[in-house]
């Protein structure tokens, strides 16, 4: 491959490029500040926000309880920020971290509406060559791609999605510039995962008819989203530190809550019941026991939320086909509303169950099913992302032995500590593969990540080392950790899901996500910096 260096008009130089700028890339910026370094960011959007800029549908929203899913690096940010609602909108995520970005001035430092296209190392000079979409190169020593897990929209693969006559929207790509009004339109939503669930009953508001294509159904629990709890905020204000500490030392890298107290195996059936139903009524339903992870627990878990669930859906066919039987809880990602189960009960909403009446085709007037062709307006598609690996390989990564990370990663992701990759030195990859990342809170990741690859830096800069890269053992000792946790989790292994890449036809599936929990992912990183990288090849220019 050739050096995308010679076929660019300028040039310019900076210790730091970060591509991004929703968490990661915000607190990114930031850090290299603080560090003395010199840098550049690059965003494709017009503004901050990643996720928070793009997935604007009606009714999107964190199902993270905003006061767990926010910065807690600078005392004043958590002091001088108010959440409106315990989970909140997408509106207010993208305005709170338009907010950080300011107060972090940061915003100067990026160039809007601009995508990075490629990045090639060379071992030579030991840089990175990146090449954006206004035709410039900038050269780096170190690159953080904090270009999120889910920001590659998954292409439709249905026959015929050119076809219809009628207007098209996507949840992950909603328009910032039009006010999309369904009132009085046959509208057709495919795709029921967090997304089409929480689109669903905000469309279902205004449109004539709604008709609903399913193809695999999920657990949907009740969302926490309501008001702020004031002695929360009080108390989470005290020491922002000392919460950021603790989310560390979880599981899941969220806020210690108090529930689910006992313990599955130590209760009898109406124990067990009971504690389940405390749960759900605290919104906190996979948390019911302490010991929730296990598998016997698990199944309690899910038999409960599908019994909850055909409570709320009055059609005895289409409680039955809402109800997901075929996966364990948390095998797929599950989902939280207080409306989407009960918006079938309205008569203009309409199931459509594509493993009965698949999708054939999409035709200029609507969806033809196996049974028949449902009219529509407008077709909304739910239909999710290629996840994790899918925004790495948008761009032409080239790394030390000519390859691209795309076919490095052919037969699936393959790093360690989630963060870098052999043959990619310098190369920082924030909330990718094999990282807690979805299964975790992102916004603690994001921080922990963040630093540990700040602190990376600063131990190269500090022992004059110019390159680093991840040892292919330290890869492969990875790669069977992540295993290890994966075949401990319920449905990870057994779930078509897109934690697998199941949802991308032809993707390998591998499980991306590290399960070991927050904790140890921390602990192991800041042990590589206290025994000076063994896990990692220092390498000279
Ligand atoms: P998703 O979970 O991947 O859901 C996509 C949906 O589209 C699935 O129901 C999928 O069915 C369906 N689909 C895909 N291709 C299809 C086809 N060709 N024909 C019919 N159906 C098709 O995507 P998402 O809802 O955008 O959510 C992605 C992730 O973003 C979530 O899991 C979550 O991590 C995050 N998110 C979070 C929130 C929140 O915090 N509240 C909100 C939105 C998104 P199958 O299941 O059969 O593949």
């Amino acid at each position: 491959m050739t050096s995308q260096r010679q076929a660019c008009e300028i040039r310019s130089d900076c210790d730091v490029i970060v591509v991004g700028s929703g968490f990661a890339g915000i607190y990114a910026l930031w850090q290299a500040r603080q560090r003395g370094l010199s840098l550049r960011g690059f965003e494709r959007a017009s503004d901050v926000g990643g996720t928070w800029y793009w997935n604007a549908y009606p009714g999107a929203r964190c199902d993270v309880e905003s006061y767990n899913y926010a910065y807690f690096f600078d005392e004043s940010i958590v002091r001088d920020w108010s959440w409106s609602d315990a989970c909140a909108s997408q509106e207010e995520i993208q305005r709170y971290l338009k907010f950080v970005a300011e107060r972090c001035n940061v915003l100067e430092d990026i160039a809007f509406n601009t995508e990075v296209l490629a990045a090639t190392h060379s071992l030579e000079d030991g840089l990175w060559s990146v090449t954006t979409s206004a035709e410039e190169t900038v050269i780096c020593r170190y690159l953080v791609l904090a270009i999120g897990a889910l920001s590659e929209p998954k292409t439709p693969d249905i026959e015929g999605v050119n076809s219809f006559s009628g207007d098209v929207y996507f949840t992950s790509r909603w328009p910032k510039d039009e006010v999309v009004d369904f009132s009085g339109k046959r509208v057709g939503v495919i795709g029921t995962g967090s997304s089409g669930v929480q689109a669903i009953p905000e469309i279902a508001k205004s449109a004539a008819e709604l008709h609903v294509f399913q193809r695999t159904a999920n657990y949907v629990t009740p969302t926490r989203s309501g008001p702020m709890d004031p002695n929360l905020v009080a108390q989470l204000r005290k020491n922002p530190h000392a919460v950021r500490q603790a989310a560390r030392e979880t599981y899941g890298g969220h806020t210690p809550l108090d529930i689910g107290t006992e313990r599955f195996l130590e209760l009898d059936d109406a124990g067990r019941e009971r504690a389940l139903q405390k749960a759900w009524d605290g919104k906190y339903v996979p948390l019911a026991f302490r010991d929730a992870y296990l598998f016997e627990a698990n199944a309690a878990i899910s038999e409960f939320v599908r019994k909850k669930m055909l409570e709320q859906v009055e059609d005895e066919w289409t409680a039955n086909q809402l109800v997901p039987w075929d996966h364990p809880y948390g095998g797929k990602r599950p989902c939280m509303s207080n409306a989407y189960l009960q918006t079938y009960n309205l008569p203009h909403v309409h199931l459509v169950s594509l493993s009965e009446t698949p999708i054939e085709q999409i035709v200029a007037g609507g969806i033809k099913t196996s049974k028949d062709v449902i009219p529509l307006d407008v077709i909304v598609y739910a239909t999710g992302f290629d996840a994790i690996s899918g925004p790495l390989f948008a761009i032409d990564i080239c790394g030390t032995d000519g390859k691209l990370i795309s076919e490095a990663w052919a037969d699936g992701p393959s790093n360690y500590l989630g963060t870098m990759v052999h043959c990619f030195p310098n190369l920082f990859l924030p909330s990718s593969a094999m990282s807690p990342s979805v299964l975790s809170n992102m916004a603690t990741l994001a921080e922990q990540q963040i630093d540990f690859i700040f602190d990376t830096i600063d131990w190269l800069e500090n022992n004059g080392r110019p390159l680093i890269q991840p040892s292919p053992e330290s890869q492969e000792r990875w790669r069977e950790e992540t295993l290890h946790y994966a075949k401990q989790r319920p449905g990870a292994l057994t779930t078509k899901s897109w934690y697998s890449g199941a949802n991308i036809p032809g993707k390998p599936r591998v499980f991306m996500v590290y399960c070991g929990g927050f904790k140890r992912y921390n602990e192991t990183c800041y042990k590589e910096i206290a025994e000076g990288f063994p896990g990692y090849e220092l390498l000279k220019i």
